[in-house]
């Protein structure tokens, strides 16, 4: 085959191929998930219950869904419940929660172990006795998100950021990407998904919230 016409097919192979790797295009078909939003409320302890209603739900998941457009995702926001808790289902420690382990767990047991099949789970309260504002139980398939941080701040990319492991997606070196792992987070920043994580959450997306039994790594 002359040179030119063997570049010439080689030029066709990669046209017909390219639209298939392509994730904007397939970014194009919006997936939308249906997200379960509780809002616990801890009798006798009324500084964690969350607080948050209709209007400021709606607030933080446009947000959530401002950073997730990149991966063609959107969350919707499907139902919202208030869980009372009673005193005897949960019960923070006379010194307190030390790590923010002791409260990710004590919070654990409270949630039901069962999600509904094909929704994504959003368990609020008000602040984290703890550092940190949100952290994805990936035993349960649950998310449970903080309303402020330790220092009284809203960060809906937080939420974006567990969002992110319910679809599957571990921690990532680079600090731009959402999924960054450090602790210096600049939210404003931290807010990339490179095509192999949208193509891996997009795959999740299809099954439902990433679940797996407890490993000794937490997931936050
Ligand atoms: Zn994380």
């Amino acid at each position: 085959m002359p040179v030119a016409l063997r570049y010439l097919a080689r030029v066709w192979l990669l046209v017909l191929v390219f639209p298939t790797l392509d994730v904007r295009a397939a970014a194009e078909d919006v997936m939308t998930l249906q997200v379960d939003v509780f809002l616990l409320e801890f009798w006798g302890y009324p500084h964690l219950s969350a607080e948050y209603g209709e209007r400021e739900l709606e607030e933080l998941f446009a947000e959530v869904n401002a950073i997730w457009a990149q991966a063609g995702i959107q969350w919707n926001l499907a139902s919202v419940e208030r869980v009372d808790l009673r005193e005897a289902d949960f019960e923070i420690p006379t010194r307190g929660f030390m790590r923010p382990r002791e409260f990710r767990n004590a919070v654990a047991t409270v949630i039901p172990e069962d999600p509904s099949a094909g929704r994504w789970p959003v368990y609020f309260v008000r602040q984290f006795p703890v550092p940190g504002s949100g952290v994805y139980l990936v035993e349960l398939g649950t998310v449970l998100y903080g309303e402020l941080n330790q220092h009284g701040v809203r960060r809906p990319v937080v939420l974006a950021h567990e969002l992110g492991h319910s679809l599957g997606l571990p921690h990532v070196p680079q600090p731009d990407n959402l999924m960054y792992g450090g602790r210096d987070r600049n939210p404003e920043l931290t807010q990339n998904l490179n095509p192999r994580q949208i193509n891996r959450a997009r795959a999740q997306a299809k099954i439902g919230p990433w679940q797996r039994a407890r490993s000794s790594r937490q997931v936050d």
